[in-house]
C-alpha cells in the first residue's frame, strides 16, 4: 500500500506526494530529513515535511537562481550561496566558466553528505569542483563576519522557520550586502505570494531601504504549490534589470549554456509583475 508525504506549510492549504518508496527518513542535527521516491517527481527531498526539491522540476528553480543574476551580472567571478546544501544551484552557478570561485555556506552537514549520496541527478558532482568552497555554519554568522567580496549572493534558503528564520532578517540583508563588490547582486528564495505573501513583502521592505534597485521576478516551481514563486532582486545598478534582450541574448550564447527553462526571453518576462505581486512588494 503505498504512502502519501503531507506538506504541512500552509495554514489553509495542503498537498500531498505519493510515496513510492522511501530511501531515508532521519533527524539531521538541524532538522528532520526524509527522501522518497515519486513516479511522476522522480527522488523528492523534505526538511521538516517542507518540499526543498525534487528531481523532476529542480531545473527550473535552479537556473531561475543561478543564470539570471549571473547574466545580468555580465563579469561575475565570485559567487555566494547561503544554504543549496542538495548542491543543485552549486551545481548551475559552476556551469559559467567564467566564474572562478564560489562560496557555499550551509547550515546542515547532513543535507550535504545525503545529497551527494541520493540525489547525484541533482548536484552532479559539483561537490568535486576545485572551485567549490563549502563552509558548513550557520549563514547569517558568515556573512556578519567574513571578508570575503562577492559580484552575486544567492539565497537558496528554507522558508524563514527552524534555521531558516534569521535568513528572512534585514540584518542578515544588510550584511549580505556588506559582502557584496559595487554593483553586485542579491537574489533570494522568496516563498509563493499568493500563500506567503508577508514574506516577500518584509524582504522587499529591506531591500527598498538597502538597495537603488529592488524588486523580484517570478517563475512556477510544480512542487512549490500555490502560483509563482518569487525570487527577490537587489542591487545598487539599476541598469542591470534593464539591460536589452539582444545583450542578454550575446552572454546566454558566450556562455554555451545548455537549459530547460532560462532563456533570455524569459528572464526579462520574468520581471512582469502582475498586480498582486506589485501591491506586496510597494
Ligand atoms: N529550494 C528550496 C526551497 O525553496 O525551499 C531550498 C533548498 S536548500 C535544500 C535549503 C537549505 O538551506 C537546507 O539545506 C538548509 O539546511 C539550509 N539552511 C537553512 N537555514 C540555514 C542557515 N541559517 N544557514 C545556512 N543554511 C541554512
Amino acid at each position: 500500500m503505498s504512502d502519501w508525504s503531507e506538506e504541512i506549510l500552509h495554514r489553509d492549504f495542503r498537498i500531498k506526494l505519493k510515496v513510492d518508496r522511501v530511501l531515508f527518513d532521519s533527524e539531521t542535527e538541524h532538522q528532520r530529513l526524509k527522501l522518497f521516491e515519486n513516479a511522476t517527481f522522480g527522488r523528492v527531498l523534505t526538511l521538516d515535511s517542507v518540499t526543498q526539491t525534487t528531481e523532476g522540476d529542480e531545473f527550473i528553480y535552479h537556473e531561475m537562481m543561478a543564470h539570471l543574476p549571473i547574466l545580468a551580472h555580465g563579469r561575475a567571478k565570485r559567487v555566494l550561496v547561503i544554504g543549496g546544501g542538495d548542491g543543485g544551484m552549486a551545481e548551475e552557478v559552476l556551469k559559467h566558466k567564467s566564474v572562478e570561485h564560489v562560496t557555499m555556506v550551509e547550515i546542515d552537514a547532513g543535507v550535504v553528505e545525503f545529497s551527494k549520496q541520493y540525489l547525484p541527478n541533482i548536484c552532479k558532482g559539483a561537490f568535486d569542483d576545485p572551485r567549490l568552497n563549502l563552509v558548513i555554519a550557520d549563514g547569517a554568522q558568515f556573512v556578519a563576519e567574513t571578508q570575503d567580496r562577492f559580484d552575486v549572493a544567492i539565497i537558496d534558503s528554507t522558508d524563514p522557520m527552524g534555521p531558516g528564520e534569521v535568513l528572512f532578517t534585514e540584518t542578515f540583508y544588510a550584511n549580505v550586502k556588506r559582502c557584496l563588490t559595487e554593483g553586485g547582486i542579491i537574489v533570494t528564495q522568496n516563498g509563493v505570494p499568493f500563500l506567503q505573501g508577508g514574506e516577500l513583502t518584509g524582504t522587499m521592505r529591506a531591500f527598498g531601504k538597502l538597495f537603488r534597485d529592488a524588486s523580484c521576478y517570478l517563475a512556477t516551481i510544480p512542487t512549490y504549490v500555490g502560483g509563482p514563486m518569487a525570487m527577490g532582486w537587489g542591487t545598487d545598478d539599476a541598469s542591470l534589470r534593464q539591460l536589452p534582450e539582444e545583450e542578454l541574448n550575446k552572454r546566454f550564447m558566450a556562455a554555451g549554456l545548455e537549459t530547460r527553462y532560462y532563456t533570455p526571453a524569459v528572464h526579462k518576462a520574468a520581471f512582469a509583475l502582475p498586480p498582486y505581486v506589485q501591491e506586496l512588494i510597494g
